[in-house]
């Protein structure tokens, strides 16, 4: 019910809105006026939503106007705030007052009479110094949650890190790393989601049944995120427990199209690439670096690979997995001796040049 009374608080002040300036209108209100869903006027009284909760609606409105402002002054086109039919989130400000834990499993919410049992606070009672600040209550597909934002002390102990890696992020399903790893980095759909995609086909438009399809659709959908997070979360972290990480600035989004289509819908490499390019620990070589062309034992630069030769071979008689030879590359060619068991006997004029131009990330 907090959900849809916030629905209504909000849409009954955008009806406001329609004559009147927003910061006119009482949040105090406990009536308020809308359509139903077959558009016929309602009044309906709010006796859930705490004083707070209503303040934070309204104030979501007032924020949203402002940015639609910020946008229009910069000459972007906007559009403006419509009637909502779902309302998924509420602010819970304040720590405290509008929500508070009385025990390691249970919260209490303003408004609610009795405590409400929470899954998943282990995470935080181990923590020294750990302060709650505020919280939203979220209506997702699969329940509802609350998502509290904490402050804790940043520990600053010395970290060991392993060798440098080179990483190679093929066309295909895996993450080559210059030690040898190969990481699959594809999420398979669920049987339930396609399941759920051939019932919604069949229910009629409009109807109650489509429309339950469609909640253990999103439902489905939600899952397969939650799974691709946490699968590129887990890369990522054993990736990052290296000192330094090499990788190239390649093209992800393009090989949606083309050669390998849906597979690389799911996979979580754009997920994995996107989180490695904020730490500082990470180098990305231009997309122009000859990491898979260039041979690591006598120099030369061999220009007639194609992407289906999954075996580097050199006159010279080096030869090795492509993506552990482009990988091991990556760490040479931005400027590091340290790297497989190679020496390297030469380096190409255009290869020092690739050296200069190695790129931080932002
Ligand atoms: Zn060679």
């Amino acid at each position: 019910m907090l959900f849809v009374e916030a629905k209504w608080l909000y849409n009954d002040a955008l009806t406001f809105m329609n004559d009147h300036d927003i910061n006119d209108y009482d949040s105090k209100t406990l009536t308020v006026h809308v359509l139903d869903k077959d558009r016929q006027p309602v009044t309906h009284e709010l006796r859930y939503l705490s004083s707070q909760m209503r303040q934070s609606v309204i104030q979501g409105i007032k924020n949203n106007m402002k940015s639609l402002a910020t946008l229009r002054k910069h000459d972007r086109k906007t559009g403006s705030l419509k009637y909502k039919s779902e309302y998924l989130s509420i602010n819970l400000q304040q720590s405290g007052v509008t929500y508070k834990f009385y025990d390691k499993r249970h919260i209490r919410i303003q408004g609610f009479k009795k405590g409400i049992r929470i899954e998943g606070t282990n995470q935080f009672w181990n923590i020294p110094s750990l302060e709650f600040a505020n919280a939203k209550l979220l209506n997702l597909p699969d329940g509802y949650y609350i998502a509290i934002t904490t402050y804790q002390t940043k520990r600053s102990e010395e970290r060991k890190y392993k060798p440098s890696i080179g990483i190679d992020m093929g066309i295909k399903t895996t993450i080559t790393v210059s030690d040898g790893r190969k990481v699959k980095v594809l999420v398979e759909e669920s049987e339930r989601l396609k399941k759920c995609q051939r019932l919604i086909a069949r229910r009629k438009k409009g109807s109650n049944n489509r429309y339950k399809a469609g909640k253990l659709l999103r439902r489905a959908y939600q899952k397969l995120g939650s799974k691709k997070r946490d699968a590129a979360n887990k890369i990522v972290h054993e990736l990052l427990e290296h000192e330094r990480l090499y990788m190239q600035d390649e093209n992800i989004s393009g090989w949606h199209k083309g050669l390998f289509g849906r597979t690389v819908q799911h996979s979580v490499l754009g997920l994995v690439k996107a989180k490695l390019m904020k730490n500082e620990r990470v180098t990305v070589l231009p997309k122009s670096a000859p990491t898979t062309k260039y041979c690591p034992h006598c120099g030369k630069l061999k220009k007639d690979i194609t992407l289906f030769d999954r075996v580097y071979e050199c006159t010279c008689g080096y030869r090795e997995d492509r993506d552990i030879h482009a990988a091991r590359n990556m760490i040479l060619l931005s400027g590091l001796s340290t790297c497989g068991t190679q020496e390297i006997n030469a380096f190409g004029e255009d290869v020092r040049h690739w050296q200069n131009s190695a790129v931080q990330p932002r």
